[in-house]
């Protein structure tokens, strides 16, 4: 088993998301922390009102503070996305802060009655543990409430002793809370570069499984699926659509004579010849073992005619592994508001019609008639 190792980098390209992110996560987290201090403090203060003395008035200003905070985080939450991120980065950051400091002087105010930190400790842990903070912000906030400590203890605790081992305690505790904080933090950071790996490989898979592995051409399913969402699209903006379909003559040939992986080497070349002369938004699919269909967008017969010239032309003149020459027949039929199935069928039509009339050569379905290369 590898070793669990944390990330030392944000990446650049993920950091505001990432922090966005779990900003928003904190804004939830302290809105159901605060429904239970809420509900904890209002029973403390009910059972314990007799014993707990100057420690009561903190504990009415955290009750009246979570009642304030609650309805005015959770109406900015619900409408997050008129909210500036900054601002629910003070909240946290208030809050964070506020409930350090209230465990703080609930420890301290409370000296007459226990000389103890037991507050104060509570809610370093339960800051640490529940709000994401990335470890340096951690580190000022604790100290921040650390120096308030040490610094008011002595008012409220008049044994010096006890100061001396109060301000300790709380400083290897201030220390641990730090540890689990900066943990809790990695541990989050990791799960979301986690969560980016697997999406970019999802997409990459997703991408590969609509591609023919030998050409990374578009295979036959999908091909079939865009020329679809092509048609939809040229029928709603109204411009002509136009298709090759393309075969290679005498492909058997180069498979008897060569071999296959000569017969393979040639169907790649043909495919990059393809990628290369064909434009940006022509769609390219691997229709079947050696036939290739090439939808093209915005694109009348006479420029489907010119365009498949050029691409016999290309193969024409290149030659293939084991000095391989081939030429290809080609079908064009343009789109009338058929269904992809007959618009395929009538450039199927055309080069069945290439093929009986020699080869090397393309036909259009119809409209223009013969074209001769
Ligand atoms: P035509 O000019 O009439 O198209 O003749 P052809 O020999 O090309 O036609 P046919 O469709 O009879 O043969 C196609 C051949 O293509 C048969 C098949 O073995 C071969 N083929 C199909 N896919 C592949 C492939 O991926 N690699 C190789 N090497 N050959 C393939
Ligand atoms: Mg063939
Ligand atoms: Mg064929």
């Amino acid at each position: 088993m590898k070793p669990f190792k944390f990330r030392k980098k944000i990446p650049e390209a993920y950091k505001a998301e990432f922090l966005v992110g779990v900003c928003m996560e904190n804004v939830r987290r302290s809105m159901s922390t605060s429904i239970v201090i809420l509900f904890a403090e209002l029973l403390i203060l009910w059972l314990f009102r007799d014993i707990i003395g100057g420690v009561a008035e903190i504990s009415w200003v955290l009750v009246f503070s979570c009642l304030a905070y609650l309805p005015c985080v959770f109406i900015l939450y619900k409408n997050s996305a008129h909210v500036h991120p900054r601002v629910f980065k003070g909240l946290q950051l208030l809050y964070t802060t506020g409930m350090l400091f209230a465990g703080c002087m609930m420890s301290v105010t409370g000296q007459d009655v226990l000389a103890s930190i037991n507050t104060y400790v509570i809610a370093q842990f339960a800051v640490a543990a529940f709000i994401i903070m990335p470890p340096v912000r951690s580190a000022v906030i604790l100290l921040l409430v650390y120096g308030a400590f040490y610094f008011l203890l002595p008012g409220y605790q008049p044994d010096a002793g006890a100061v001396l081992i109060l301000r300790i305690n709380a400083l290897f505790m201030n220390i641990l809370a730090w540890m689990l904080s900066r943990m809790v933090f990695k541990a989050c950071f990791s799960a979301f570069m986690d969560k980016k790996t697997i999406e970019s490989k999802n997409r990459a898979l997703k991408e590969l499984s609509l591609r023919d592995s030998m050409t990374m051409l578009l295979n036959h399913k999908y091909s079939f699926k865009r020329l679809r969402e092509e048609l939809e699209r040229a029928r709603r903006i109204e411009y002509p659509l136009s298709i090759l379909m393309i075969d290679i003559d005498d492909f058997k040939r180069v498979n008897d004579e060569h071999g296959h992986l000569t017969g393979d080497a040639v169907i790649v070349g043909i495919a990059r010849i393809l990628t290369e002369t064909c434009r940006a938004t022509d769609v390219i699919g691997r229709y079947g073992g050696e036939e290739f269909l090439v939808i093209m967008p915005d694109t009348p017969l006479t420029d489907a005619v010119s365009l498949f010239e050029r691409i016999a032309q290309a193969i024409r003149n290149t030659l293939f592994e084991n000095g391989v020459h081939v030429t290809v027949s080609c079908g064009i039929s343009q789109y009338q508001d058929e269904s992809a199935q007959a618009l395929i069928k009538k450039a199927d039509t055309a080069l069945y019609r290439a093929k009986a009339n020699g080869k090397n050569r393309s036909e259009v379905h119809e409209h223009i008639g013969t074209v001769h290369i």
